[in-house]
């Protein structure tokens, strides 16, 4: 087996492709320059198209042994206008506009709306937003066919842009059935995460997890107003989360939404599951080879808020910079990682232990690698409960996690500090620990004379049985045995 270098960094990157970067040499760059994970968003494109990028990102999981995480994000009951015969018009400032339903293009006068739903709820007063807030149109009348705007913010109007109705309630289901016809695309062809869009309640994950029928892990994107409302039992209901600021930022006043990420971070961390942090980190790198200072300074706070991963949208999927962005983002990373203030921060929120075994032991972790200066933790699991009970302490050493399961090696891409390699089944504690100090020495964790703290649930493949705390030393000579 081929040596995976672990990256040094803790915090993990995600990754959209798109045009920009689904071509396999591109995605081997996006990988080298840093990603972790790769994000599909099943908005756009063809299915099949997935499916190729899909295949293309396992051929590249072999080709460098690297697990890595696909999220297939469903694009939810997102509002979209349709499309315009030049791709685009421009709306003019006061003037009048109208979304109809004709299936027909548009122009710098109309546009189709696709979705029945809005002409019956829509009222005079009300507003539409589209592309991401940029123009605001507001109601004049509305009837069962024809919703008459004027542009209080004009501006270029393009093919399929997204609308938001922050002052109706839309009496749309949670996943559509394009969303269930992908979802079953994404599973069949083997996705680790399911990104949920628009989800407001609990509710709404439940459907979604039945469909994915035990495989997969669900992610909840926090979108909407409500799901902040409700945050408690969505995290409950979700495997991880989203700060999906994009809409988020468009449903609420902007200002509203830094406090909002910081309590999303905080109570995804409190119960160890991911929160990844998304959309205009490196905005102006779409265009531009170098951010601005305040998007190095957005994702630096993100890091040191201790997110679980932070995202790339449009700036991998369809910018002239993919691989720069990624390259970005691992260098404000690093930075932020080697600042002495950094570990501190990082514990800036102070958890609460479960009266559990496994948080017991994840905390014991922290002390003994205080007091003994252990080069790593390394975490035997079947599930990824193990490893995600230790990455919640946020540890200061590096953590290796050895996992049978590629599914959970897959999984754990978008964890904290995780450097998952798979292993084959361990039968004995003696079979462990050798395979665990061999692994160590191999990806690099330490060299004779260090001390790993190894972590485990015995007997081994029974999930939430972590009940193993041991210290081993490396002689240096691990790689010639065949324990
Ligand atoms: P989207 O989700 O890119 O699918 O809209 C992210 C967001 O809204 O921030
Ligand atoms: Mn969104």
């Amino acid at each position: 087996m081929a040596q995976i270098d672990p990256r040094d960094r803790k915090v993990k990157i995600l990754a959209t492709v798109g045009p920009a970067s689904r071509d396999p040499a591109m995605l081997r760059k996006l990988l080298d320059a840093g990603a972790d994970a790769f994000r599909i968003n099943m908005s756009h494109g063809e299915r099949d198209i997935h499916g190729d990028t899909i295949k293309a990102i396992r051929d590249l999981e072999k080709e460098t042994k690297r697990p890595i995480a696909i999220l297939c994000d469903l694009q939810g009951p997102k509002l979209r206008v349709g499309t315009f015969k030049d791709g685009k018009a421009v709306i003019r400032h006061s003037g009048h506009f109208t979304l109809d339903r004709k299936d027909e293009p548009g122009d710098e006068t109309r546009v189709q709306l696709p979705h029945p739903e809005l002409f019956g709820i829509l009222e005079k007063g009300q507003r539409l937003l589209i592309n991401d807030g940029k123009i605001r149109l507001r109601v004049i009348r509305a009837d069962g066919n024809e919703i008459l705007t004027r542009a209080e913010v004009g501006g270029v109007i393009s093919d399929r842009k997204g609308v938001n109705v922050p002052d109706a309630e839309v009496p749309i289901p949670a996943l559509t059935k394009k969303d269930r016809t992908d979802l079953a695309y994404a599973m069949d062809h083997g996705a680790d995460w399911i990104g949920l869009s628009f989800v407001q309640r609990g509710e709404d994950l439940a459907e979604a997890r039945r469909l994915m029928g035990g495989r997969g892990a669900l992610c909840a994107k926090i979108e909407k107003p409500g799901a902040v409302n409700r945050l408690a039992e969505i995290l409950e209901l979700a495997d991880g989360v989203m700060v999906a600021r994009g809409d988020l930022g468009v449903e609420l006043d902007p200002q509203d939404v830094p406090p909002i990420q910081k309590r999303i971070v905080n109570a995804a961390r409190e119960l160890g599951k991911p929160v990844i942090v998304a959309t205009q980190m490196l905005e102006s790198m779409i265009e531009s080879p170098a951010p601005t200072r305040a998007e190095v300074s957005d994702v630096a706070n993100a890091v040191y808020d201790g997110a679980d991963a932070v995202m790339l949208s449009a700036e991998t999927a369809a910018g002239e910079w993919p691989e720069e962005a990624v390259r970005m983002m691992d260098r404000i990373a690093a930075s932020v990682e080697a600042d002495p203030a950094y570990a501190e921060r990082v514990h800036f929120h102070q958890l609460s232990a479960h009266p559990t075994t496994a948080d017991a032991l994840s905390h014991a972790c922290m002390t003994i690698a205080q007091t003994v200066q252990t080069a790593g933790i390394i975490v035997f699991t079947g599930s990824g409960s193990t490893a995600r009970r230790v990455a919640r302490e946020r540890p200061a050493v590096p953590m290796l996690v050895l996992t049978p399961s590629t599914a959970t090696a897959r999984r754990t891409a978008l964890l904290w500090g995780a450097h998952s390699v798979t292993t084959k089944d361990i039968g004995s504690f003696e079979e462990m620990i050798a395979k665990g100090k061999r692994m160590a020495l191999r990806h690099g964790f330490g060299k004779a004379g260090a001390k790993l703290i190894a972590l485990a649930g015995v007997p081994f493949g029974t999930p939430g049985s972590t009940n193993l705390l041991h210290v081993v030393t490396l002689q240096g000579n691990e790689l010639d045995g065949h324990a």
